[in-house]
Formats: C-alpha cells, sequence, structure tokens
C-alpha cells in the first residue's frame, strides 16, 4: 500500500531580497507502508522543504502529494493528515511543552479530545516503546538530549500516527543519544509498522534504511538501496557527501589491491570481509 505519492511538485520561496529560490524541483517519490527511507543531501538540498510538503504545511505550486491516496490539497482532510504524519525535529529543548514527563505525552491526545483512560493507555504504551516509562513524573528538562528526542518522539506517538518524519533528530545529539533514537526509529518502523523518514546529515544512520533517497538542489539524484546508493562513490562526493566509514575503509583498501568486497555498509561486514581476506 502507497503511504506516501508525491507526483511532480515544485514549491519556490521569495527570498528577502525577492529572489525566488526553487526549494523542491519537480519531485516524484513513493513510499511504501512500513517502509524505512534515508533522505541524506547537504545543506539547503530541499529535505526540509519536503517534509513539510508531507504534512501540509505547504502545498506545492506545482504538482501534487497523496498521503493514503488524500491530497495536501483538500483542505477538508488536512487535520487528518497532521495526525497522520508525526514530525520529529532538531532541537530537543523545542519540543517539550509541559513540566512532567506524562503530561507532555498527554498534549497531543487530549487537544484531539480524546477519552481520558484511553489517553492514559496511550502515555503508557509511548513511554514503554520509547523506554522512559520509568520516567514518566520526572520533569524533562535536566535529561540528556537524546531521552529528550524520545520524549519527543513519544509524544507523537500518543497520537497514533502511521508514518513519522525525523527531520535532523540526531543532529544536536552525542553519540549515544544519537544510537538511542535511531534503535527507537527503527523498533518502530519494525515492530509497530510505522513508515519512517529519517532526514540525516550522517551516512552511517542510513545503511540499515530499506531505501536511501538523495537530494541536490532540490532534485532527487540518487534513489536505491543502500548497497546500490553508496556504491555510486563519485556522485556522493561530488555532492559533498561521505561514505559510511567501513564504506570507505573498503573502497581504499580495493584500491590498495587488497580484494575486498566493495559491497560493505557496516563495521560487522567489515570485520567479517577482513577475516576471510586475512585467512
Ligand atoms: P535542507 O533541509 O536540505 O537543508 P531546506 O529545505 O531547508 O533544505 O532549504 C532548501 C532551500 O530553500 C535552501 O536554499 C534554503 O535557503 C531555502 N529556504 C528554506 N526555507 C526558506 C524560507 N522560509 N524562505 C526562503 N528560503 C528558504
Ligand atoms: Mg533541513
Amino acid at each position: 500500500m502507497e503511504a506516501i505519492k508525491i507526483d511532480n511538485i515544485t514549491l519556490e520561496y521569495k527570498s528577502n531580497n525577492n529572489s525566488i529560490v526553487r526549494a523542491v524541483d519537480n519531485v516524484s517519490l513513493t513510499v511504501n507502508e512500513g517502509e524505512f527511507i534515508a533522505l541524506v543531501g547537504h545543506n539547503g538540498s530541499g529535505k526540509s522543504t519536503l517534509a513539510k510538503l508531507l504534512n501540509g504545511l505547504l502545498i506545492p505550486r506545482l504538482g501534487d502529494v497523496k498521503i493514503y491516496g488524500t491530497s495536501t490539497r483538500d483542505k477538508a482532510k488536512i487535520f487528518e493528515i497532521r495526525k497522520n504524519i508525526g514530525m520529529v525535529f532538531q532541537n530537543p529543548d523545542n519540543q517539550m511543552i509541559a513540566s512532567i514527563v506524562e503530561d507532555d505525552i498527554a498534549f497531543g491526545p487530549e487537544n484531539l479530545g480524546i477519552e481520558r483512560n484511553e489517553i492514559i493507555r496511550r502515555v503508557d504504551w509511548a513511554l514503554e516503546k520509547v523506554g522512559m516509562s520509568e520516567h514518566r513524573k520526572s520533569t524533562p528538562f535536566k535529561m540528556s538530549g537524546g531521552q529528550k528526542q524520545r520524549l519527543a518522539i513519544a509524544g507523537i506517538l500518543a497520537i497514533k500516527p502511521s508514518i513519522i518524519v525525523f527531520d535532523e533528530s540526531t543532529a544536536m545529539l552525542d553519540p549515544e543519544g544519537r544510537r538511542e533514537v535511531l534503535a527507537v526509529a527503527h523498533e518502530l518502523n519494525k515492530n509497530e509498522n510505522i513508515t519512517v523518514i529519517l532526514i540525516t546529515h550522517y551516512m552511517d544512520e542510513a545503511v540499515n534504511a530499506d531505501r536511501v533517497v538523495v537530494m541536490n538542489r532540490g532534485k532527487i539524484v540518487s534513489d536505491g538501496t543502500p548497497s546500490e546508493v553508496f556504491a555510486h562513490k563519485d556522485l556522493l562526493e561530488s555532492l559533498h557527501l561521505t561514505l559510511p566509514l567501513p564504506t570507505s575503509i573498503a573502497h581504499n583498501l580495493g584500491r590498495l589491491g587488497i580484494p575486498i568486497s566493495s559491497d560493505i555498509l557496516t563495521e560487522e561486514q567489515l570485520e567479517e570481509e577482513l577475516c576471510k581476506v586475512l585467512k
């Protein structure tokens, strides 16, 4: 089933000096229900604009965005669409509303007029899903960045979306926080069948995605499995995107004449491949 269908969309911004910036340029993309997509591209390539076009925060000038068959142009359905696509942003400190964790998580469903017992069930479930159950009575303000982002995710889960977009949600976190948030994204995808769009600068976060989509200057310039996309080493370098570290090491060893597979994405694969070569 198609969760997202983007059909030839274009969107421009007018900048301060009245020049026109085409942030998304004739983009088409279909995302199936349950897919985990990593959306990568350097600063200004149009990733956040594309994210805002998904939930109707922006409407394309040309083309159409459909979420489960409903166009974001359909004003009567826009509330339904926003409920269905959760967004987790970059800054963990800007996403907290209440001073007690459980109140913060309950905020979304309360605004939807959900009945009290159902809210309690959702708060329990959402906190458990992000591994924060023991913090339900705590205050979020002193928590680590990774914990705050997991609470932001729980707040979105409580609204029961079928799609979650993470817009550089790991960018401000330390390595531990990044791992925590990434693990939650994968677990929600696997076990709750939530469709995930993970926008990231870190190529090693993209290697476990089902698909990697690369943007440059408002266009999609590559779309395939991680192995397919990371095989285009020159294209990625020309876009100032680094390869995942294990992939880069394997490429360099290959260049030195060591017979190593060029299809390496993770540390585990690199280790396995090196053991084979050493034998
Ligand atoms: P990314 O998320 O990949 O960094 P963005 O979607 O934020 O890219 O930006 C794409 C382009 O649109 C950039 O050139 C950026 O400067 C421009 N842009 C983004 N938001 C605005 C805005 N509100 N007004 C004018 N230009 C914008
Ligand atoms: Mg952005």
